[in-house]
């Protein structure tokens, strides 16, 4: 068996162990006899899975009682509405931080709920660094911001002051990437498929105050947070395989040190790149330094020509597949080449793109 090193931004790797965990109990999960995949929502083995599973995230970010952890389907894209629809209900109105394509969609998604206020933006240098914000004010029913920009490779270095207003993160691509200060939040959400396990399952976490209100009149019983709080995750059918699986990859993190453990994992992979890159008279990060990702390094060659470094971006993306290093290219809105390190990327394949750039700058950048 030869396994490949998966640079994706989502989904993307798996802890070996984990994966093999899972092959183990395919067939028979702990003596019951059945796959968990088989299994009903409503069986004892499977409460035991999904309470568990509960319990890793709340040890894991430190999650206090007066907030809920729900596990959701929809992606993280269907937050982009349960937000507004959920929170925006007394002055229906939001303030946003545009940092690039996720945090766009949300504006354009809470758009239809909500007036949105776009108090900060970073278009104007083509979302490659995170604006400063001192505070947030004003009759806002939340703020938003996307704590880490998969597609840019940007990352916030502070929490923006929202003061009493809830504020609101979208983190999927850097969830458990490092520690990370819940009570400073109203809400946040991931989508499971980058840190924390298979496509499938969202996982939010969410203030209890701020299920008190009734959702809008519209919202969809499915899409309000109350509904799901109220049940455990239980009122429908939860993606009970995706959840086992998150489960597991949540005890890797746990026996690798949690999330201050992941954070020095993740800076030591990142540190290798982006040292290399701004060393480097060939390739070039495109993020400055104090915007930039531990989780998703976008990088370019030093070619100018348009067509040709196009050309050559396309050459390395493949010799990389073929070298056993996938997935490798940018987002199909920017182009390039990505980088993502999530969690479970061994520095072994850190050490493999670095050796692979050297060999590719031989043959053809001289
Ligand atoms: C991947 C991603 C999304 C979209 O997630 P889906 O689960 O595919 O809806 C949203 N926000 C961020 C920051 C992402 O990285």
């Amino acid at each position: 068996m030869k396994r490949v090193y998966n640079f994706s931004a989502g989904p993307s790797c798996l802890p070996e162990d984990v994966l093999r965990a899972c092959a183990d109990e395919m067939l028979d999960y702990q003596q019951t006899g059945q796959s968990v995949m088989e299994m009903s929502h409503r069986s004892k083995a499977y409460k035991a899975i999904i309470e568990d599973a509960e319990a890793m995230v709340r040890k894991l970010l430190d999650v206090p009682d007066t907030y809920s952890v729900l596990f959701l389907q929809g992606g993280a894209s269907t937050q982009f509405a349960m937000v507004p629809l959920n929170l925006g209900i007394r002055h229906k109105k939001a303030a946003y931080i545009n940092t690039g394509i996720w945090a766009g969609k949300a504006i354009q998604e809470a758009r239809k709920y909500v007036a949105v206020d776009v108090v900060a933006s970073s278009e104007d240098k083509a979302f490659t660094y995170i604006p400063h914000v001192e505070k947030i004010a004003g009759d806002y029913d939340y703020a938003y911001i996307c704590l880490n920009n998969t597609i840019k490779g940007t990352h916030y270095e502070y929490i923006p002051d929202a003061g009493a207003i809830p504020l609101v993160a979208d983190i999927s691509s850097c969830v458990l990437s490092e520690p990370l200060d819940i009570r400073a939040f109203g809400l946040v959400f991931a989508g499971a498929q980058k840190n924390l396990g298979p496509a499938g399952v969202t996982l939010v976490i969410v203030r209890n105050d701020l299920l008190t209100e009734t959702p809008r009149e519209e919202t969809p019983t499915m899409l309000s947070y109350k509904t799901h709080a109220d049940e455990g995750s239980l009122y429908n059918t939860p993606p009970c395989y995706a959840i086992y699986v998150l489960g597991k990859v949540l005890h890797w993190i746990d026996a690798n040190g949690g999330a201050t453990g992941m954070k020095k994992r993740n800076q030591e992979k990142a540190q290798l790149l982006y040292d290399y890159l701004d060393a480097s008279g060939v390739y070039h990060a495109t993020v400055a330094p104090g915007s930039r990702s531990l989780m998703n390094i976008p990088f370019l060659t030093k070619e100018t020509d348009p067509a040709k470094a196009d050309e050559l971006n396309k050459v390395f993306v493949a010799e990389a597949a073929t070298a056993g290093l996938i997935n490798l290219a940018g987002h199909r809105t920017v182009g390039g080449m990505r980088a993502s390190l999530y969690n479970a990327m061994p520095i072994e394949g850190v050490r493999a793109l670095i050796a692979f750039w050297e060999e590719f700058a031989k043959k053809y950048v001289v």
